[in-house]
C-alpha cells in the first residue's frame, strides 16, 4: 500500500489554504493519509470476498446454504450502503478497515462478525457474537459543556463503578464474544489511569476505542494507550471554525484539545476517527466540505456524521434535521464515499443513511450503550434505560431481544 501526501481540494473555508502545511489557529497541520490506490482496492475486495466465501463454506459445508447466506448478506449490504454494497476502506497497520464499527480485515474478530451476520440468513453451529460492539461510558466527569451532550443529566456525579468493577464487567462482556469496546463518558481521558489499566488487563484481541473530546491527550498518553492495546481514538470535532466549535462544546479551547489529540493519535500509530454532530445550522454542502477537508488534513482514517437527537442537553428542543437537510447529507455521503474524485478523503460513516434503509442497526442487533450510571440503552441517542449492566450480566447468556431499539428513524 502506498502512503500518499494529499493536498486539500474542493470549496474550502478561507481559513484553510492549499499549501499542504496549514496554519490553523497557531497549530501546524500536515495533510497526510494512507489512501489505498486503485489496484490495492481491487485486490483487497477480491481477497475479502474470497475469504468470506471460504468462511461460509466452512460454516455450512453445503453449496446451497452458502449461496443463500451469501446472497442474504449481499442484499443487506446493497440496501444499507448503496452502490452494490461496496464500501470505501482505510488502511492502518497493515489491516483494512471497512467501517469504524467493523473489525479490521484480516482478524479473528472480522471472521466472528461475518459468521454472526451469516447466521441471520442461514443458522450454523460455529461461534457467533450476541453483540458486536458496546459503547461504555466509564466516567461521569467532563470538563466540556456541549450543546448536544446526551449524558447531560449524569455529568460530574459520583463515579458509578470502581476500576475492579469495570474490569469485571468488561471480562463478562468479552466472555460473551464482544470484540469491540468503545470507552466513553463523560470524558474518559479524565479517568486516564483507570482506563489504561482496563485496556491493559482486558482480552488482547478486543478492538478498544476511546471516544473523547481529545481533552489533554498528549503524545505521551497516546503512546501509552497504544502500548496498552488501544486500537484507535474517536475525537469529537463539531466545527472547522475554532470559535464556533468552542462555543458549541462549552470550552474555550475545545478546538485546540481536539486538534492536538488528533496529532498525538496519528503520531502514536493509533487509528483516528473524527466525529461531528451535524446540526441544523451546519447541514449544508459548504460546512461538510470544509469539515471533511479539515479531517483529511488531520490524518483521519474515518469521519463520522451524527444527526442531532432531542436527548440529554438537546431534550425538548427542535434539533432534528429537516428532510431537505437529510437529502443533502445523504447525497454527500454517497459522493464522498463513491465518487472517484473523492478517493483521497477518508471514508465517511453516516448511521442515519443506513437506518433509513434497513432500520436501527444498534440495540437488539449489533451494539448497545452503557451510560455513566451503568444503565443499558440501545444507543447513546435513544434512552431506553432497559437494565443496569451488572444485573443484565447475571443472566447466563445475554440475549439480543432484551434491549429496546430506537423507534424514531
Ligand atoms: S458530549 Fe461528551 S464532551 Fe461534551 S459535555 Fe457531554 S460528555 Fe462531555
Amino acid at each position: 500500500m502506498e502512503e500518499t501526501v494529499i493536498k486539500s481540494t474542493g470549496t474550502i473555508n478561507p481559513n484553510l489554504t492549499n499549501t499542504g502545511e496549514e496554519s490553523y489557529s497557531g497549530l501546524n497541520l500536515s495533510i497526510k493519509r494512507n489512501a489505498p490506490g486503485y489496484f490495492t482496492r481491487i485486490f483487497i475486495r477480491i481477497w475479502v470476498n474470497f475469504h468470506i466465501a471460504i468462511l461460509a463454506l466452512r460454516a455450512y459445508a453445503s453449496l446451497k446454504k452458502t449461496k443463500i447466506a451469501l446472497g442474504g448478506l449481499q442484499e443487506f449490504k446493497r440496501k444499507a450502503f448503496g452502490k452494490n454494497g461496496r464500501r470505501k476502506f482505510s488502511v492502518k497497520n497493515n489491516q483494512y478497515w471497512f467501517g469504524l464499527y467493523v473489525p479490521p480485515f484480516p482478524s479473528r474478530n472480522f471472521d466472528r462478525l461475518i459468521l454472526t451476520e451469516l447466521n441471520r440468513y442461514v443458522p450454523h453451529s460455529l461461534p457467533i457474537n450476541a453483540y458486536q460492539q458496546v459503547n461504555f461510558a466509564i466516567t461521569t466527569k467532563c470538563p466540556m459543556r456541549c450543546e448536544h451532550c446526551f449524558e447531560w443529566d449524569n455529568l460530574n456525579l459520583r463515579e458509578t463503578f470502581s476500576l475492579s468493577q469495570l474490569q469485571e464487567i468488561v471480562k463478562k462482556l468479552q466472555n460473551n464474544g464482544l470484540g469491540h469496546i468503545s470507552l466513553s463518558g463523560g470524558e474518559p481521558l479524565v479517568r486516564f489511569e483507570d482506563m489504561l489499566e482496563l485496556i491493559k488487563s482486558g482480552e488482547k484481541s478486543t478492538e478498544w476505542w476511546v471516544l473523547t473530546s481529545g481533552f489533554n491527550l498528549t503524545d505521551q498518553k497516546a503512546i501509552q494507550l497504544k502500548k496498552a492495546g488501544a486500537t484507535g481514538i474517536v475525537i469529537s470535532l463539531d466545527h472547522h471554525d475554532p470559535e464556533i466549535n468552542n462555543k458549541f462544546r462549552g470550552h474555550k479551547d475545545a478546538f485546540g484539545h481536539a486538534v492536538r489529540a488528533a496529532e498525538a493519535t496519528v503520531k502514536a500509530g493509533l487509528s483516528l476517527a473524527i466525529s461531528v454532530c451535524v446540526t441544523r445550522e451546519n447541514a449544508n454542502r459548504e460546512f461538510l466540505m470544509n469539515h471533511t477537508t479539515l479531517c483529511e488534513s488531520l490524518g483521519a482514517d474515518f469521519i463520522q456524521w451524527l444527526e442531532p437527537r432531542a436527548e440529554g442537553h438537546f431534550r425538548d428542543k427542535e434539533v432534528m434535521l429537516q428532510p431537505d437537510q437529510i437529502t443533502i447529507l445523504e447525497e454527500l455521503f454517497v459522493e464522498f464515499n463513491h465518487d472517484p474524485k473523492n478517493n483521497h478523503f477518508p471514508p465517511v460513516m453516516y448511521h442515519g443513511y443506513h437506518q433509513r434503509r434497513v432500520g436501527c442497526m444498534s440495540g437488539g442487533k449489533f451494539s448497545f450503550y452503557v451510560d455513566a450510571l451503568g444503565m443499558v440503552h440501545s444507543c447513546p441517542f435513544c434512552h431506553s434505560s432497559d437494565f443496569k449492566i451488572t444485573d443484565w450480566l447475571e443472566i447466563p447468556k445475554i440475549g439480543r431481544k432484551e434491549i429496546t431499539a430506537c423507534k424514531e428513524i
